[in-house]
């Protein structure tokens, strides 16, 4: 049996207090629209209403590539050019289409009005929308409004906004009830399944997800709940949360065999389970885990790596890379910086580490070609220009579509680096 890793932020502040280049200025980032991609996949009675133009339709559309014939459970509801010229009412022209969408498709549960950069141009109120139209539908369908507009965003906080705006539905779990463990932020189906397992095997059975795989399936919510975000970017939740009284409890983020120990363990220091059991339960996936990052190792120590803002998990992904695998930090660029939910990624990284927030994407290409990293991690908008450039990119948005945390996807999440710096070793060959 291993014993579980020591975390060196007991006693190191890290790059806690260290300096951060604000940046303002030009950005390359998708908008918050991408995020439905993921969560239409999770919550499967849901349907994601864009109201927005041609360009939010082309955008998911792209980006999700299902086939129209496959019944997708999400769709944009075109605002042209007259309800841009005042000529139809919008609100009209959103419930025929909604009542439409409803009989055609009953199996949907719940429906959310997603808005975008148009619908906050002409200031389309979709929360009197989605209060109307669930009035209207109820019980039967809950329709909620968020925005997913590029306008100042990133495209992970689609991600935040959704679930900000479900909060307020979450059931009240009753006030005698022992505390219970919510697990907040989407995880692909069977990363979810590998931590319910941990989680009960430790003991703690009162275990939630939120998102849930059913609309019909709401997490309960109260001053009993202890929630654990599996997300870096879900600042807005964790604040709806706390006001329902839910207590965070204070981790870094799954990613690693380090990370994912110490996640677990901030649950498993809260529900009170032994040290020795927490070892037991935990010791052969932590094995198997370092086994796998001791094969890529070999690829990637030493390697120096530069981090665009993009999905804001660039603080949680350097703190893995680095401590587990050995490469060197160029510079970490991240859209946000959350100090207080990234306070224990922070005192892990290593104390000169180079921290950016915000984008002035001129400046930050200057310092990148300057630097000569690697491997880069970026937009698509950046990844050809730098590789056509001859350096090596990896992109960011993938890191959120592929399942990388917890113990067996640490090796995975590691070969996401690996593969193309080997890509380009053999083409240089
Ligand atoms: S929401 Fe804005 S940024 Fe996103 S696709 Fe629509 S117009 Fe473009």
């Amino acid at each position: 049996m291993s014993p579980v890793i020591p975390i060196r932020a007991a006693a190191s502040v890290g790059c806690a207090d260290a300096p951060v280049l604000k940046e303002r200025g030009q950005r390359e980032v998708f908008c918050g629209l991408t995020g439905i991609i993921w969560l239409h996949r999770k919550i499967q009675d849901a349907f994601f209403l864009v109201v927005g133009s041609r360009t939010c339709a082309h955008l998911i559309q792209s980006a999700a590539g299902v086939m129209i014939f496959a019944e997708p459970r999400f769709a944009t509801a075109i605002i042209d050019e007259r309800d841009l010229a005042g000529l139809a009412d919008a609100n009209t022209e959103l419930d025929r289409v909604v009542t439409r969408l409803l009989e055609r498709r009953p199996e949907i549960k719940l429906l959310f009005l997603v808005g975008s950069c148009p619908s906050e141009v002409i200031k389309l109120d979709l929360s009197r929308a989605a209060s109307r139209l669930s009035t209207r539908f109820s019980p039967d369908v809950r329709v909620l409004n968020y925005s997913g507009s590029g306008i100042e965003t990133t495209f992970t906080q689609g991600e935040d906004a959704c679930l900000a705006s479900l909060v307020p539905s979450l059931p009240d779990a009753p006030s005698q009830a022992a505390p219970d463990l919510l697990v907040v932020g989407t995880l692909a189906d069977v990363v979810e399944d590998q931590f319910r397992r941990l989680f009960e095997q430790l003991g703690i059975g009162s275990l939630q997800f939120f998102p849930p795989r059913q609309a019909t399936q709401l997490p309960s919510v109260g001053p009993h709940t202890r929630f654990l975000l599996a997300q870096p970017f879900l600042a807005d939740t964790a604040r709806a949360l706390e006001a329902r009284g839910a207590q965070r409890l204070a981790a870094p983020f799954p990613l690693g065999v380090e990370g994912t120990t110490a996640w677990l363990q901030a649950a498993a220091t809260a529900f009170g389970v032994s040290p020795a059991h927490f070892d037991a339960v935990t010791s052969a996936a932590r094995e198997r885990g370092t086994a796998a990052l001791a094969r890529q190792r070999q690829w990637l120590e030493g390697k120096r790596i530069f981090f665009f803002p993009d999905s804001q998990l660039e603080i949680p992904l350097a703190r893995f890379l680095s401590r587990e695998l050995g490469m060197q930090l160029v510079e970490v660029g991240t859209p946000y910086l959350h100090r207080q939910h990234l306070a224990q990624e922070l005192a892990l990284l290593p104390s000169d580490t180079f921290l950016s927030e915000g984008q002035n994407v001129d400046n930050q290409l200057d310092r990148c070609r300057a630097a000569r990293p690697d491997i880069v991690v970026c937009g698509l908008g950046l990844a050809n220009p730098l590789e056509a450039e001859g350096m090596t990119t990896k992109w960011a948005i993938e890191l959120v579509f592929t399942p990388i945390q917890g113990y067996e996807q640490a090796g995975d999440l590691a070969e996401l680096f690996s593969r193309p710096l080997n890509r380009r070793l053999r083409l240089a060959a």
